[in-house]
């Protein structure tokens, strides 16, 4: 059983097809460890919202991803499955059908072993605002798995799930990755169809994956991009993705932006940020300054952008079609106000109260257009830089995983975790979190960004990187 839990979601699938593991062995060993996790409540880790009950049934399951469980962050909807998005007002919610993402991932045979907790709306940084508890970091347990994915992402470095879907607005697969010490791969917005992710802020809203390794972060991904005709925004991905292999970075140019690797972040995670780059160049990668001078105002920018989106968003909850309804109200707007104050936590209503005012008429122009405007500088930033540079490379998050309660009584220092990962996501372009070390026995992680659709070439360099860092996560399993 343990020889299982060695495996990465690549690895399983070889073993399954050549018949040294069977479908019934690698489910039943993830599902009956999740099972637990669930059972123990918040003595566990608490990563889950849901765990099935037995492997999917069906002789015609086949695919490349055949027999291989997958965990699923609450907010895909899964038909006739419990997606409640972290959220009490959703608590008990079964769509009557399944997101895209997930819907690519079952058609090419994975089985859905179970939902992640998750930051209540993916609003979070520390997985603390979920209604269901927090979920708790495997390499410390009073400590903060990251978030808004930190379900997805504990259970993946706890060895609870082979691998897990989540989503990313300002950073919610990136953090938690680097926090756990595992990999979370932020497409480019469009790559994956949106359709059935219960939304946060749309014009931000990625799915992607939280993966052991780079390669099983490529295997999810050339199942799921693509044109879907249920999301506007979805895209045809110009080319098939492919399994990285490269070891070397000869050639390859490495931008470093002054303004996202200075002040602000940790001493312990620059060490380990500039040990990766001394290794980069090892690998015959050069290394050199680049300008994103905007960047600094991402946050800012973002802060606007995602509550005014949101505040549109999660006007649909109001207690008639979706989730919970407070009862006992004499009328209909009793109804709505009683749902909505007993249905969403704090910060979902700080969210709605800043993008309901910055929308507000009179306040527009100065808010939501000036915030509009800063997010097409940093874009223009990113793309001057490209013409420079192959790649982007910051630190992942500015610390290493916090305490829990450390940061809940101040938003703004919560928010702030975000800094190195809002402007990628405000820009569209993909990046991807990989573990570059430990500082205080805690996961650093490097980020790596590139232009839009460069995917294949990403996903090489990370791999580059991660065959030379070789970074073991084994001291997070359970
Ligand atoms: N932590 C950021 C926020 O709270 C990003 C969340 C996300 O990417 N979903 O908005």
């Amino acid at each position: 059983m343990s020889d299982v839990l060695e495996l990465t979601a690549l690895a399983a699938a070889a073993a399954l097809a050549d018949g040294s593991l069977s479908r019934e062995e690698l489910f039943e060993t993830y599902r009956a460890r999740a099972a637990a996790d669930r059972a123990a409540g918040e003595q566990g880790l608490n990563c889950f919202t849901w765990v099935a009950e037995h492997a999917p049934e069906g002789p015609a399951i086949s695919g490349p991803l055949a027999g291989l469980p997958l965990a699923v962050k609450d907010l895909f909807c899964t038909e006739g499955v419990p997606s409640q998005s972290g959220s009490r007002i959703l608590e008990g919610y079964l769509p009557p059908y399944t997101a895209t993402a997930v819907a690519r991932m079952q058609a090419a045979g994975a089985g859905l072993l179970a939902k992640t907790n998750q930051d209540e709306f993916a609003m979070g940084s520390s997985n603390e605002n979920s209604a269901y508890g927090p979920v708790r970091n495997p390499w410390d347990r009073g400590r903060v798995p990251g978030g808004s994915s930190g379900g997805s992402a504990a259970a993946v470095a706890a060895g609870l799930a082979p691998w897990a879907l989540g989503t990313d607005t300002g950073g919610s697969i990136r953090q938690p990755a680097a926090l756990c010490g595992i990999v979370g791969l932020k497409p480019t917005y469009g790559a994956v169809s949106r359709y059935g992710m219960i939304a946060f802020a749309s014009s931000l809203d990625q799915a992607g994956t939280l993966t052991r390794d780079v390669a099983d972060a490529a295997l999810a991904l050339g199942q799921m991009t693509g044109r879907d005709a249920c999301d506007a925004t979805s895209l045809e991905f110009p080319h098939a993705i492919e399994l990285p292999s490269a070891e070397r970075l000869d050639g390859i140019r490495l931008g470093v932006p002054e303004e996202l690797t200075g002040e602000g972040i940790e001493a312990g995670v620059l060490e380990c940020f500039g040990a990766a780059l001394a290794r980069a160049e090892e690998l015959g990668a050069r290394i050199e300054p680049v300008k994103l001078a905007h960047a600094p105002h991402a946050l800012s920018a973002y802060y606007v952008i995602a509550p005014a989106e949101a505040s549109s968003n999660l006007a649909r909850f109001d207690g008639v079609r979706y989730g919970m309804r407070a009862e006992h109200a004499e009328e209909l707007v009793e109804m709505y106000t009683r749902t909505r104050h007993d249905g969403f936590g704090a910060e979902v209503k700080r969210r709605i109260m800043l993008g309901t005012y910055a929308l507000s008429s009179g306040y527009y122009d100065a808010y939501y257009g000036r915030a509009q405007r800063v997010r097409t500088k940093i874009a223009e930033d990113f793309r001057g830089a490209f013409a420079e540079v192959d790649f982007i490379l910051t630190p992942t998050a500015p610390t290493v995983a916090f305490e829990l309660g450390e940061k809940t009584g101040d938003p703004l220092a919560m928010y702030l975790n975000d800094y190195c990962t809002v402007p990628m996501s405000l820009a569209g372009i993909p990046a991807i979190s990989i573990p570059c070390g430990l500082s205080r026995g805690l996961p650093v992680g490097l980020q790596i960004a590139g232009p839009a659709f460069s995917e294949n070439r990403l996903l090489d360099t990370a791999h580059a990187f991660e065959l030379a860092l070789a970074f073991d996560g084994s001291a997070a399993r359970v």
